[in-house]
């Protein structure tokens, strides 16, 4: 193939094409997908705007997702440590993780993990919908004379 073959790519929605010179290799679907994207109609303006949206979306999820593992580290992993609470192994900080992307995407409400009678992790969203992760512990303090 020439190396400088200008590739043509279409607006699926209206039919104007671009001629792309920086594409090579490239397939039709790939050339049409960013015509689409790039196009001045209605539809691909409207396209392109729902793409940056859900682009947008999926980048607040990750962020937050990974805010909340960081707190989950402080929490229960290594974090606890430091404040002289027990820290527990990584298999619950997994668990935890995957409970905060259930309740972020809506799949669960709320939950409540009674990890050792003496460790609670609740972790749920507030009224604005922000994640929210709690430790609990219960602090049992007995004497036998
Ligand atoms: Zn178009």
């Amino acid at each position: 193939m020439d190396k400088n073959e200008t590739l043509i790519g279409v607006c699926r929605f209206c039919g104007q094409y671009n001629l792309y010179s920086d594409m090579e290799g490239t397939s039709e679907a790939e050339r049409n997908e960013r015509a689409t994207r790039q196009c001045n109609c209605d539809e691909g303006k409207k396209y392109a705007e729902q793409l940056a949206f859900e682009e947008k979306r999926k980048k607040q999820r990750e962020e937050t997702l990974l805010r909340a593992s960081i707190q989950i580290e402080e929490l229960f992993g290594e974090g606890a440590r430091k404040q002289n609470f027990p820290s527990l192994s990584e298999n619950y900080l997994t668990i935890f993780n995957n409970m905060a992307a259930l309740i972020y995407d809506d799949v669960i409400l709320k939950c409540n993990i009674d990890v050792t009678g003496l460790v609670k992790a609740t972790i749920s969203t507030n009224a604005k919908g922000v994640l929210q992760i709690q430790r609990t512990d219960k602090i049992v303090g007995k004497l036998e004379v």
